[in-house]
């Protein structure tokens, strides 16, 4: 046996030591600024939730007190508004709802993760004394377990404090079926879907067998073919799951289909649309700059190429060197010019920090058009629907300036600048050419 290895030697173990207390220390300090923390943001719910009552008239206009409130946070903390939105209504319920867990939170029992699973999982629980005690149970036990164990004693613990069957239960989390999309590094992005269990499982039982199946051919070609020009099919069954799913996504058609008498080739016909947005150099292969989707995920320059040269029409943006600024828009097809060059200019809402696509936004006229507004592009802009009503519903007011640059003010007062994206750009045209 060789004698312990002189790099672990007591110098060393003492600086371990010292790390690790540290960090019990900053663990400790994160806790109780995290509560102080929820107590801000409940605070703000509470003037939020005031203000809509006192604006009784239509439910999206009481919605709109809390929107400007949010981002006027949000500009503040350089968080999405959204984000910040949700954030209060979370610290108001774990005000309200969870006092205990708050309270250990204040005194560093716990941690902000621990307190988040006690909020969410205990929200299940509608009686206020069940709750109580749900509380109770979960913040000791969170106390000495980790974030994951917590989490698992605390659904087995919803499950036996229950009073709504689980049926019911089951008919009511099925309001909650949704698809989403999140982005991931490197080009990535993730789709979730939140169904029944039963449908879930079964999908991905039969993309497993398809894909074994596919797996099983792949292996006896290989067996067959040992020629040094043989191509194999090399993919894991994760791969091929992954890849039978995008294609019965994007190329399927649903088996019951409403809209087969009033739409030409019924759903089966919509094909799915993104825009890409591609530096120029990176266009013509000089540089391989990543470009972008839908101004949110980024993709490798291969993958930009393809894109390009697969796409039957482009129109082409041309920005000054320097500034960036757009300087004209030069196409191979009459169309409304306007509105293509100010979706291609802002590529998203132009809301700070909101990614909402171009194609999914208003254009609005950054002065009111009513009030004298021009239609020009240096008075348009893209805004999705939630901003574009957060600027018309509230007192949030916009400038712009020549360059498209837009000066939002809050009701505060705080100024916050949103410039439109620097790119020599790409977008796609919806119709061929003309030659
Ligand atoms: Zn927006």
């Amino acid at each position: 046996m060789p004698d312990r290895p002189p790099v672990f030697n007591d110098r060393e173990d003492a600086v371990l030591t010292d790390v690790v207390g540290a960090l019990i220390e900053s663990e400790r300090a994160l806790a109780e600024l995290e509560a102080a923390r929820v107590l801000q943001f409940a605070a703000a719910m509470r003037v939020a939730l005031h203000r809509r009552e006192h604006r009784p008239r239509a439910v999206q206009e009481r919605e709109m007190a809390l929107r400007s409130i949010a981002a006027e946070i949000g500009v503040a903390l350089r968080w999405n508004d959204r984000t910040v939105q949700r954030r209060l209504g979370e610290a108001l319920q774990l005000v309200d709802d969870f006092p205990a867990t708050l309270r250990a939170l204040a005194e560093a029992r716990i941690s902000a993760r621990h307190a988040a699973v006690i909020r969410d999982i205990g929200a299940e629980l509608a009686d206020p004394s069940v709750r109580a005690e749900f509380e109770r149970r979960v913040v000791e036990r969170a106390a000495t377990d980790t974030v994951v164990g917590t989490r698992a004693f605390a659904r087995a613990l919803v499950e036996e404090l229950h009073s709504v069957s689980i049926t019911d239960r089951f008919a009511n989390a099925q309001q909650q079926r949704r698809v989403w999309i999140d982005d991931a590094v490197d080009g990535m992005a993730r789709l979730g879907v939140l169904d029944g269990a039963t449908k879930i499982r079964a999908m991905y039982d039969r993309l497993t067998r398809q894909a074994r199946e596919i797996r099983a051919v792949a292996r006896s070609a290989e067996l067959d073919d040992t020629g040094p020009d043989a191509v194999h099919d090399r993919r894991t069954i994760d791969h091929v799951r992954a890849d039978l799913l995008c294609d019965l996504v994007l190329t399927g058609r649903p088996v019951i289909d409403p809209t087969i008498d009033a739409l030409p080739g019924g759903l089966g016909a919509i094909r799915a649309h993104v825009s890409v947005v591609v530096p120029a150099l990176t266009a013509v292969g000089a540089s391989d700059g990543g470009a972008e989707v839908d101004g949110l995920s980024p993709i490798d320059a291969d993958t930009a190429r393809r894109l390009l040269a697969d796409c039957p029409a482009w129109e082409r943006l041309v920005t000054h060197p320097i500034t960036g600024a757009v300087l004209a828009v030069d196409r191979y097809r009459p169309s409304p010019a306007l509105r293509r060059f100010v979706r291609a200019r802002d590529v998203h809402c132009r809301f700070p920090g909101c990614r909402q696509p171009a194609r999914r936004c208003d254009l609005d006229h950054t002065h009111d058009h009513a009030r004298g507004g021009p239609t020009a592009r240096s008075n348009l802009a893209c805004l999705c629907k939630r901003h574009h009503t957060l600027k018309t519903e509230t007192p949030w007011t916009a400038q712009q300036l020549l360059d498209g640059t837009i000066e939002w003010t809050s009701p505060l007062g705080r100024s916050v600048t949103d410039r439109p994206e620097r790119y020599v750009a790409f977008v796609p045209v919806p119709d061929p050419p003309p030659f």
